[in-house]
């Protein structure tokens, strides 16, 4: 496949000297387009709704969402008004749901055609309200608690609400719920929730349906209903098992060599003094940090001898020492090639899973995306191919 990779800097809040020895996330979007229609096929009669909340997972919705477009997408998911808002100005037709409800003015998310998911029966109300004030459907969704006791309206509350909908000039355009442990396929928790969305259903025959999210495609056809909302799986990093869905991988991390040093065996490297060499060493030092989003979990901490790892030219070494705010040692002294300044040393990408990286930092992978800073120059690599 023919691939090209251009810069955009429309969206860097940063602006950089031309040549700065800095670390460059890729973002492959022939990767993301691959794996919407991998979760898509996956999904059965489904229809695949994205969720790109907190800046698409880090990735940046201004070069994401058009890909998801392209790719077929319809639906879009996000948390906020303010993300919503910001999302309008990138797809205009579209179908846009905020997660977190009804969060903001009505009057303006009904301009927007921005559609919250109504969290409680207090704000079915209001937008019943508005409904009636405006003598129009306006596009929501209503939002069900199947026992996440997170968001969502509560079981005690639905017969009521049912009767005060189906009074109102109000059809509500989705019923969603949220699975609390859809990653875990055996978890009895997910039937749970099956069976109570399906009672709540029963109350809103002919509405939308929408149950999934990413690790809910792979629990089997019954989980699916009308439409599904992925997110992680997109994004290429999961910490499910994904059958043979082949997801790729999207981001990668690389980061430039700053300086190699040598560093005699019982010598010292980094803060605190934690890493204490055991044999005569090379250091290679890079230019990122936990205000990078790097989180010192990866380091090699004092309650934690094991640091995690990264790749130079396929060849795996370990990060050693702590993480500092701007810079982070690896141990090279094994690496077989030429070291030198300006080489890119890989933090997560083919060889350096993301979701090892999170495992490693005790997270999961969406924290280490949503946690990517500013310090980054950006590429997105497209495909020629449509
Ligand atoms: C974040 C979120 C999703 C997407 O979940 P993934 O696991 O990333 O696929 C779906 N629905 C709700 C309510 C969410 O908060």
């Amino acid at each position: 496949m023919v691939t090209r990779t251009v810069i955009l800097t429309n969206n860097s809040q940063t602006t950089f000297s031309v040549n700065e020895l800095c670390p460059t996330l890729t973002i492959d979007l022939a990767a993301l387009s691959h794996n919407y229609k991998a979760l898509l096929k996956k999904s059965g009669v489904a229809k695949l709704a994205t969720v790109v909340k907190a800046d698409a997972y880090g990735l940046g919705i201004d070069n994401i969402v058009p890909v998801l477009e392209a790719a077929g997408c319809e639906c879009f998911f996000v948390a906020t008004g303010s993300e919503a808002n910001a999302l309008r100005q990138i797809t205009v037709d579209n179908d846009i749901y905020i997660m977190n409800g009804l969060t903001c003015d009505g009057e303006e998310l009904a301009d927007k055609k921005l559609a919250p998911c109504l969290a409680s029966a207090e704000e079915v109300s209001k937008w019943i309200m508005l409904c009636e004030e405006r003598n129009s459907n306006l596009p929501a969704a209503i939002h069900i608690d199947t026992g996440f006791n997170r968001l969502g309206i509560c079981p005690d509350d639905w017969p009521e609400i049912a009767n005060q909908i189906k009074a109102s000039l109000f059809t509500p355009q989705l019923i969603m719920s949220h699975l609390a442990c859809s990653e875990t396929k055996e978890h009895p928790k997910n039937r749970s929730q099956l069976e109570k969305f399906e009672a709540a259903r029963l109350l809103f025959p002919d509405v939308t349906a929408s149950l999934a999210n990413s690790g809910g495609i792979f629990l089997g056809n019954d989980f699916h209903f009308d439409l599904i909302r992925a997110g992680i799986g997109l994004y290429g990093s999961v910490e499910f098992n994904t059958g043979d869905a082949q997801l790729q991988n999207v981001l990668s991390l690389h980061v430039p060599i700053l300086q190699i040093r040598n560093v005699k065996k019982g010598e010292t490297v980094g803060y605190g003094c934690d890493f204490i060499a055991h044999r005569d060493s090379q250091v290679a030092v890079i230019g990122i940090g936990y205000a990078d989003g790097i989180f010192r979990h990866l380091g090699d901490l004092e309650d934690k001898p094991a640091s995690a790892n990264v790749a130079l030219e396929g060849q795996i070494l370990p990060l050693i020492g702590r993480i500092s705010m701007d810079l982070t040692t690896i141990d090279v002294t094994d690496f077989e090639g030429t070291l030198e300044k300006g080489k890119k040393v890989e933090l997560i990408g083919d060889n350096i899973k993301l979701a090892d990286v999170a495992q490693r930092a005790n997270s999961i992978s969406y924290e280490i995306l949503t946690r990517l800073g500013t310090r980054f120059k950006r590429y997105y690599k497209q495909s020629d191919k449509p």
